[in-house]
């Protein structure tokens, strides 16, 4: 069956979406077009002012609504353990265990010559910039056990050993290959308390 141009386009947008098929994108696109111009208004605004209102934090770089972020700038948190994730999704996995807490540093990816992407991609230079601070005792590497989360770790605690820095390795209780993002809480929070010196 052909569609008109408009839910043709409406279709493929929502195709565009992670994890949405064909048949998915099509009953949201008919979902939507149900909903009145009021509350599809609500929806994409939603959207709009995400986009608009959510920035870097300059201190973590984790995306808020405020810079410095809410964790960096709550007092009660600890400031000298930093866990390092590669990904914004990474910090809402770790808080979701309610077991850390530190401080975090999104390096926003992972070392990945394959890829083209060298430690001058990700935010490394800007960890090593925290850590001069001399505040820091312990840096816990959360990246991803895949293969470039591993050579990032390994990168990573070998430009903080000089630092007289304790690095510790999350355990691995999560399954090789696997994200952190889609580990759940009770196998990260075992993972975060069995992690050891590296
Ligand atoms: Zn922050």
């Amino acid at each position: 069956m052909e569609y008109s141009p408009s839910i043709e386009k409406l279709i493929e947008s929502f195709e565009k979406l992670p994890s949405i098929g064909h048949k998915t994108a099509q009953r949201l696109a008919f979902y939507m077009l149900d909903q009145s111009k009021e509350e599809i208004k609500e929806f994409t605004d939603s959207i709009i002012n995400a986009k608009n209102n959510l920035k870097l934090c300059s201190k973590c770089f984790n995306i808020s609504d405020t810079d410095p972020c809410n964790i960096c700038s709550n007092p009660k948190r600890d400031e000298s353990i930093i866990c390092v994730v590669e990904d914004v999704k990474d910090v809402i996995a770790m808080e979701r265990t309610h077991e850390f807490n530190g401080l975090y540093h999104v390096l926003h990816g992972s070392i990945s010559p394959m890829n083209g992407i060298g430690p001058e991609d990700i935010k490394l230079k800007e960890l090593l910039t925290r850590l001069s601070y001399g505040n820091v005792k312990e840096i816990i590497l959360a990246t991803n056990p895949r293969v470039e989360g591993e050579a990032t770790s390994i990168y990573i605690s070998k430009l903080v050993k000089p630092f007289g820095i304790k690095v510790t390795r999350i355990a691995r209780g999560i399954p090789i290959g696997g994200d952190l993002e889609y580990t759940d809480e009770v196998t990260l929070a075992k993972a975060l308390e069995g992690r050891s010196e590296i």
